[in-house]
């Protein structure tokens, strides 16, 4: 479509996501989309460094995942998946288990993530009602982010972005965000909720809380509470939707931590980031306790697009790419620039925070107003356009987790124009 006429028509049409419409400025009209590049209608390219809302883990257009689908399509392109299954699903549920430690046995398919985190806690709560076990508190951490959906924003952070729904929710206790400082404090506290024992499950983003501003916190505390609630029969969700798919340099977090959750949900990357799906998986200890006669034990959850086929295939395609050395190689290579760039932020006294965990790259700019919404997010959002970097600041926090293809050529890019936006913010 003709620029002029598309950004009309989206005007008119289009009621865009995480967006005040009356004061958004226009949006980017990408007209193609090709490896790390994203090209719009003005003919200006931009190197998609947050990776299309942390999903693009390939690059755009990848020939092997265009392949799969346009196979998959031909063959079986999306069916029924109550009383029907098909080869691209069990393909995939296949080598999801393989991939992960082996007391997760079971894969349960949807749509995306916040539909994986809404399966996590039904599954929680219905096993305690299953097996006629009164626990229905949850445990989170503050600042936590598991999606839009109601059960999912429940888990999540209580602040301005839920509060016209927050009078719904469940009730929640949220431990604060873990540092070295208060780990043994909040362990404490955790244990005291748990021995009442009426906590059916805790959820947390493992390693690294995303939304929040990529917050990375200790490994050895995600331990020690995983452990608290395994002694206390919690159960435990590791919500792998951002972090999953080698995003912190393994393919899981959990490939960092010793004890294993009970339920691991995925999504974002899970497809190469083309098409939405997403997975809860699960042990068999908690498949089992829906075993029964009757129907009304059973998990009477489900989506229209419950295991899409093409969603599935492009899922294949990417777990494909996963098994090459190449990928791998590459994450280490970016993980490498990040580290020495981080070197060159830490001289730095506007900067402060700086983190690298695998593809992931965060600083905060020192600002009087922190936060999601400081006065400095639009600067810096538009200062990295115009050097043809898209990123999407959360508030002061700066963050870049690109595709895996990206060149160090195009890491410098971005190095580059954020070194020219700390000259002038
Ligand atoms: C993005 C995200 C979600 C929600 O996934 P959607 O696909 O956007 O619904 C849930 N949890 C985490 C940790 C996420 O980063």
């Amino acid at each position: 479509m003709e620029r002029s006429s598309a950004l009309n028509n989206d005007k008119q049409f289009v009621w865009h996501p995480f967006t005040q419409m009356q004061t958004a400025p226009e949006p980017l009209h990408i007209v193609r989309a090709l490896g790390t590049k994203l090209f719009d209608s003005d003919g200006k390219s931009y190197i998609d460094a947050n990776s299309s809302w942390w999903v693009n883990v390939h690059g755009h257009g990848h020939p092997h995942l265009a392949a799969a689908l346009s196979e998959q399509f031909q063959q079986v392109d999306h069916i029924i998946f109550a009383g029907a299954t098909h080869d691209s699903a069990i393909r995939l549920a296949k080598r999801v288990i393989d991939l992960l430690p082996q007391e997760l046995t079971k894969v349960f398919f949807s749509d995306d993530g916040s539909t994986a985190v809404e399966v996590a806690l039904k599954m929680a709560f219905q096993y305690w009602f299953n097996r006629g076990e009164n626990r229905k508190r949850v445990i989170a951490l503050e600042g936590a982010y598991h999606g839009d959906t109601f059960g999912a924003m429940s888990v999540g952070a209580r602040d301005v972005f839920n509060k016209p729904f927050e009078p719904f929710f469940f009730e929640v206790d949220f431990l604060d965000f873990p540092t070295t400082k208060n780990a043994h404090e909040l362990l404490h506290q955790a244990e005291k909720l748990l021995k009442s024992g009426e906590v059916a499950a805790l959820i947390v983003e493992p390693l690294i809380q995303g939304s929040s501003g990529m917050r990375m916190y200790p490994i050895a505390f995600l331990d020690q509470l995983v452990s608290l609630c395994k002694k206390y029969g919690t159960l435990v969700i590791f919500d792998e939707v951002m972090t999953g798919w080698g995003r912190t340099g393994r393919m899981f977090a959990l490939n960092y931590t010793e004890k294993v959750p009970d339920i691991v949900c995925l999504s974002k990357g899970l497809t190469g980031g083309v098409l939405p799906l997403g997975l809860t998986v699960t042990t068999e200890q908690i498949y089992e306790a829906f075993l029964h006669d009757e129907t009304a034990r059973a998990f009477l959850h489900g989506h229209s697009f419950t295991g899409s086929a093409l969603a599935c295939a492009a899922a294949n395609a990417s777990l494909d790419l996963f098994e090459e050395q190449d990928t791998w190689e590459a994450i280490e290579r970016i993980e490498e620039q990040h580290l020495v760039f981080a070197q060159r932020l830490k001289k730095l006294e506007k900067v402060s925070g700086i983190g690298v965990c695998g593809t992931i790259l965060r600083f905060e700019i020192n600002a009087d107003d922190s936060g999601y919404f400081s006065g400095k997010r639009d600067l810096i959002y538009q200062h990295m356009l115009d050097r043809g970097v898209l990123l999407r600041p959360l508030g002061n926090v700066i963050y870049i987790n690109p595709p895996y293809c990206i060149t160090n050529e195009e890491l410098d890019e971005i190095y580059l124009a954020i070194t020219s936006l700390l000259e002038v913010i």
